[in-house]
């Protein structure tokens, strides 16, 4: 019997997470209510199956007025909330007002690590129940406003060459409540954690934490830059061993500051300069330790060197750092943060390599959704070609450009929102010759890589890299970056025709 036996728990949101958080409860004894606005046919599928496992599920509008998921289910103890819902959720309020806590996925997964050991424990047999029960996996976690998966990923990757049983997940995979009561044993988490999941983890207490960068984003969802600045910046409440900073990126280090952390827990920083004491950063093309030194006739241990680093642009570099600033003060040895970032490959559509034709470059870097983004993958390439364009939730371009200016070679506009960066490439880069691709049919993709393929040089680069989401033209980034190899391929058949 646990605390969660008979609890009445209310699950928002009938998605992948809130699916996962209310099987978990349920299956702990707790009695559960799923709500959701929403009653399409695939909610009802869902909706049918989990009432099966004795689950209650509201949709759509209720028979006495309002909505399923604006009404909080009486009795309600505990409302678990899903990553979409906004602070200010009708939902939200009435817990408030009644006094009742709301938490995330994340918080639940903390509060369930001893739950998932002592599972784990019954399942591989009471035979031998005398055996000391271990700690649950301590957890090394990864926020910032990009990055966070590729570094999440290399940090798993880094682990894994450690010889250490281990995943990457949070904001990635497996819903993370799935991992903590799953049958898998691990020896420690890599933990990608987004500003949403800190919002509504208050709990949350890790071993060692990294923010990667801070730049406004989702500040529909939080407010304020200030409010979103300091959900990031829970990630470090409470670290016991390290918390690591972006020397760059000055926001990080204050939130380290801002923190309550254990006693003897250290600010670790990571740069791509030359490293002061308690960093990490790069001397000669090498990844070099300052922070946490074994041997010690030596102030400064070497790990990698930086064609290690998969892509080895500048942005990722620091991201590896990161990784490795984690893996470092979880214990690990320098070989196998070598080892593990030579095996790590990104995921698609992150600054990836797409082919070669008519020596220019083609690199698809779809998942660049944020201004913040696509200046880290330009700062990898000059002179470079840009695509750009879609849609620009709310932000604005003049510092991108400015700051891009001068490696570009040109830049072809597509999507809803590419009036906005014409605006600004007329601004501060008026010689920068720019094509304006009135166009959002299937062909408008093709098109783009064609005008690009006419502006670049021989050893320039195409980018695509939009600062904008994929929604207007596309089903999501995915598909946009699918679309653009699927025009290079094209363009290279062409090409391989003409000659
Ligand atoms: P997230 O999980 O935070 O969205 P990803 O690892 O999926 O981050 O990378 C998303 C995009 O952000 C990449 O395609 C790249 O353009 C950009 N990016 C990756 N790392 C960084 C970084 N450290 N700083 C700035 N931009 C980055």
């Amino acid at each position: 019997v646990t605390a969660w036996q008979d609890k009445n728990i209310t699950v928002a949101g009938l998605g992948v997470s809130g699916i996962s958080a209310a099987r978990a409860l349920a299956g702990l004894g707790a009695v559960v209510t799923v709500v959701d606005n929403g009653d399409g046919d695939a909610q009802r599928a869902r909706a049918a199956e989990l009432a099966a496992e004795g689950i209650t599920v509201r949709l759509g509008r209720l028979e006495d007025g309002g909505h399923a998921g604006e009404v909080l289910p009486e009795g309600t103890e505990l409302v678990v909330t899903s990553p979409g819902w906004k602070p200010d959720s009708p939902l939200f309020e009435a817990a408030a007002a009644a006094g009742v806590d709301v938490v995330g996925d994340v918080e639940i997964a903390w509060q369930l690590r001893e739950v998932g050991q002592e599972l784990r424990a019954a399942r591989s047999g009471a035979a031998d129940a005398s055996a000391p029960r271990k700690d649950p996996a301590p957890w090394l976690a990864i926020t910032g406003t990009n990055g966070k998966t590729t570094t999440t990923q290399m940090l798993a990757s880094i682990l894994k060459a450690a010889g250490l049983r281990t995943a990457a997940v949070g904001n990635i995979g497996t819903p993370i409540i799935d991992v903590v009561l799953g049958e898998q044993e691990y020896d420690v988490l890599a933990v990608e954690l987004s500003s949403y999941q800190l919002h509504w983890a208050p709990s949350l207490r890790v071993h060692s934490a990294a923010v990667l960068n801070l730049a406004p984003d989702h500040l529909d969802w939080h407010g304020s830059m200030e409010a979103y600045a300091a959900d990031k910046g829970r990630i470090y409440e409470g670290n016991t061993v390290a918390c690591v900073y972006n020397v760059a990126d000055r926001a990080t280090e204050d939130l380290v500051v801002e923190a309550d952390v254990e006693e003897g827990c250290r600010a670790i920083g990571f740069t791509l300069g030359a490293p002061g004491p308690s960093m990490l950063g790069i001397v000669d093309g090498i990844l070099v330790d300052r922070a946490f030194v074994e041997n010690r006739q030596k102030n400064a241990q070497e790990l990698a060197e930086v064609k290690d680093v998969n892509p080895p642009a500048p942005h990722n570099i620091a991201n590896a750092l990161a990784a490795a600033a984690l893996a470092r003060a979880f214990g690990v040895e320098p070989r196998a943060v070598r080892d593990g970032l030579r095996d790590f490959r990104p995921d698609a559509h992150r600054v990836a390599y797409v082919d070669e034709v008519a020596s220019v470059t083609y690199i698809d870097d779809s998942k660049a959704t944020n201004t913040h983004a696509a200046e880290a993958s330009l700062a990898a390439f000059e002179p470079v070609v840009w695509i750009a364009g879609g849609l620009a939730k709310g932000a604005t371009f003049d510092e991108l450009v400015q700051k891009s200016a001068k490696r570009l070679r040109g830049a072809v506009l597509i999507g809803a929102d590419r009036a906005l960066i014409a605006e600004a490439l007329a601004r501060h880069a008026p010689e920068v010759p720019v094509v304006d691709l009135d166009r959002t049919d299937t062909g408008a993709m093709l098109a783009a890589v064609r005008e690009a393929a006419a502006l670049a040089e021989p050893g320039d680069t195409v980018l695509l890299a939009p600062a904008c989401a994929s929604m207007d033209m596309f089903a999501n980034y995915n598909k946009r970056g699918d679309a653009f190899a699927d025009a290079v391929r094209e363009l290279a058949a062409e090409n391989a025709a003409d000659t």
